[in-house]
């Protein structure tokens, strides 16, 4: 069986990535703003939609396409990805479902690197919003995180 994290912002839904975009973005007192959001794309057939594993004790994600299975990581998560299968568990909306469409939002440094990066999930089942992971990036340079949505 997955544990399931708990999403912060329960309750918001949405239906397009314009939508997951603005709930990346929405203000978070105390929190990091959020300056760029990237759509989570298949590099390998350009599907948009996904199953979603993150680590229990890192903080890493990896997404796999739902069209052609290939698994793909978020950012920089291959780093610290551990293949004991026993470690992952899967994101699931409070509906039940393990389908999303992905985004990836970033908080950038006044010099363009990557301060934080949150993984943005939007059920394809009941449309509910949520932040499932989100990690700091302590390391320059880092804006090619932009491009590993
Ligand atoms: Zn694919
Ligand atoms: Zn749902």
């Amino acid at each position: 069986m997955h544990d399931e994290p708990t999403p912060p912002g329960l309750g918001k839904r949405g239906s397009t990535f314009d939508d997951l975009a603005a709930f990346l973005q929405q203000p978070d007192p105390g929190g990091y703003p959020v300056q760029a959001v990237r759509e989570c794309v298949c590099r390998s057939c350009g599907g948009r939609s996904f199953e979603v594993a993150v680590m229990e004790e890192e903080n890493a994600a990896r997404r796999t396409c739902l069209t052609c299975g290939q698994h793909e990581f978020i950012a920089d998560s291959e780093e610290y990805w551990d293949d004991d299968t026993e470690l992952e568990c899967y994101c699931a909306c409070p509906c039940g479902s393990e389908e999303f469409a992905a985004a990836v939002g970033y908080s950038l440094r006044e010099d363009g690197d990557v301060r934080w990066v949150f993984v943005g999930l939007r059920c394809l089942t009941c449309g509910g919003l949520g932040i499932y992971e989100d990690w700091k990036i302590s390391y320059g340079p880092s804006a090619f995180l932009l491009d590993r949505a």
